[in-house]
């Protein structure tokens, strides 16, 4: 059996440290130290088949024999959301979408695997019902039959309806929502966030799936999950935006497979013309009532970008 021992990391960068500490020694922080349990000694091989696979064993291999290294991707519906990631979606990565809760992380996920057609999409979701995914389907429109929705949140239930599925792309609302049976604390606790994300970060790279995780941050930034999560995902891209205006920027903070300096604009679209181009305004309706906007849940790529 793998032993647990405490350990103790820092909200803000992720250090891990033996003893309590009131400064982090990495980062200088104060009043960030956490405690957390960690899985560790000879038989932390339980863990690393936690996401019941065996990794390539990394024989040496003549240079010429390898594979071409060129990322294939998959381009998504929006062309905004390609941008950010680096000219589409990369096979096997992990991307992290962070920002407020309220401000469409969902709808804007949910909307790109209903759009995109002639992929399979498993939408995993700790957040909501089935039932209330499906009404927000038929509000947002249902262009790809192939989108499976699973509300799960253990980790390993995970593993088995993707094996079962095989699908093109995971998406997971959210990161705080899931449980790591192998690690025991809550949901949304630190140490549930790291199982988590390496989990689901090695079932990315094992069945070269990309997989977006949502994460939710507080406008202080005061939940630690998604600073930690940075080191651990390839691509963190911000929601960011005024929940009462119609305009969302979503910002690259990371991206080991492009640049970090993009950003894409959408505009929430109430009336439902998610294909209209509009000349730098929102909509009075947007305006108007956002959380009408939300509740529609359409987004578009807007073409604002170019006055900016
Ligand atoms: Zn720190």
């Amino acid at each position: 059996m793998a032993k647990e021992k405490t350990a103790f990391f820092c909200k803000e960068c992720g250090n891990e440290s033996p003893k309590w500490f009131g400064k982090c020694p990495a980062c200088g922080a104060w009043n960030t130290c956490e405690e957390s349990t960690v899985v560790t000694g000879k038989d932390s091989k339980s863990v690393k088949k936690s996401v019941g696979m065996e990794m390539d064993k990394g024989l040496p291999t003549p240079i010429n024999e390898i594979g071409n290294a060129k990322e294939q991707r998959i381009i998504l519906p929006y062309e905004e959301l390609n941008r950010v990631l680096g000219g589409g979606l990369v096979l096997g990565s992990l991307t992290l979408v962070g920002g407020e809760p309220g401000i469409g992380k969902s709808t804007l996920l949910l909307q790109t695997a209903l759009q995109l057609a002639g992929r399979k999409v498993l939408y995993i979701s700790g957040e909501e019902s089935q039932t209330q995914i499906k009404m927000r389907a038929e509000r947002i429109g249902i262009h790809n039959t192939d989108c499976l929705i699973l509300t799960e949140t253990n980790t390993q239930e995970i593993l088995k309806h993707f094996k079962n599925v095989q699908p093109d792309i995971v998406i997971v609302d959210s990161i705080q929502t899931l449980e790591s049976p192998y690690v025991d604390a809550t949901a949304g606790s630190l140490s549930q966030i790291r199982e988590t994300a390496a989990e689901m970060n090695k079932i990315a790279k094992a069945y070269q799936v990309p997989v977006f995780l949502i994460g939710h941050i507080t406008k202080d930034g005061s939940i630690a999950g998604p600073k930690i999560l940075e080191h651990i995902v390839d691509t963190v891209l911000q929601f960011e935006g005024d929940r009462h205006y119609g305009f969302r920027i979503l910002r690259t903070i990371k991206n080991r497979f492009g640049s970090a300096s993009e950003l894409g604009i959408f505009e929430m679209n109430a009336t439902g013309h998610r294909h209209r181009r509009h000349h730098g305004r929102a909509t009075p309706d947007a305006h108007r009532d956002a959380s009408l906007g939300e509740q529609c849940g359409l987004w578009h790529a807007a073409t604002l970008r170019h006055r900016l």
